[in-house]
């Protein structure tokens, strides 16, 4: 049995009873974790204010040997701004079960904390980005802490460089060219620029992603390749996506 301190962000919250929470937690240096608030929706509870979901703070936690529970909840930055639009509350939801189904528990992922923290915070903030593009370079960056890095500056195939090339395409391991189409079912054709665009989210610092904004050409390219990429390799079959979609076409 002991405590101990960490600084995390809520990414789940399930109410249990009448007065609990069980929240799932990205704890720096710890990774994931399922962490009991108890009493925390009563009106009195020191819990009531921090115990909700996007909250980023440190945590005081007391472990029992068979679970997990907050003694205290020091909050940094609670996102208030993402919660208060329906747009940004439906891409922030996005990003934080984006996480949550696509990360095993107990495992440090402090890149992946670093970069829902960048992008929820670029969110709440910026008036100059789409949550739309915002989203795209969340996804693709997310591709490559994953350990999946797409070949965006030569075919996948022939090795060509494809800076010189009118037709491209993108496969599921990278970009394609003219050449060797043939060898790959289902392709997506981009632009030179959308390549450009791939390859610098792959080459950017997570500190330095969201510097850069594109045509919406780009943006509409960007989306269909990062969705290509992401039906290849991650698990996206959540809830908040069909949300989004339903946003972006009304
Ligand atoms: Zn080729």
């Amino acid at each position: 049995m002991s405590t101990f301190k960490a600084r995390g962000i809520i990414i789940k919250e399930n109410l249990v009873g009448d007065n609990d929470k069980s929240l799932i937690i990205l704890l720096k240096d710890y990774g994931k974790f399922t962490v009991w608030a108890r009493n925390c929706r009563n009106g009195k509870s020191k819990l009531l204010a921090g115990s909700s979901l996007f909250t980023y703070a440190d945590f005081i936690i007391y472990d029992n040997g068979r679970s997990l529970s907050i003694n205290q909840i020091d909050i940094i930055e609670n996102f208030y701004n993402i919660t208060e639009d329906l747009d940004t509350l439906a891409y922030g939801t996005y990003f934080l079960e984006f996480v949550d189904k696509n990360t095993q528990e107990a495992t440090p992922i402090n890149d992946i904390m670093l970069l829902l923290l960048k992008s929820l915070l670029i969110l709440s903030k910026t008036t100059v980005l789409s949550p739309k593009l915002i989203a795209k370079i969340f996804e693709i960056k997310f591709l490559q802490i994953n350990g999946y890095m797409p070949i965006v500056n030569n075919c996948c195939y022939c090795n060509i460089s494809i800076s010189n090339q009118n037709d491209i395409y993108l496969g599921a391991n990278g970009v394609v060219c003219k050449n060797c189409k043939s060898k790959e079912d289902g392709l997506l054709k981009i632009s030179l620029n959308t390549a450009l665009v791939i390859n610098h989210i792959l080459c950017s610092k997570i500190n330095d992603l969201y510097k850069f904004n594109v045509s919406n050409s780009v943006l509409d390219e960007l989306s269909l390749a990062s969705k290509k990429l992401l039906n290849t390799h991650l698990y996206t079959n959540l809830k908040s996506t069909s949300f989004i979609e339903q946003l972006e076409n009304i």
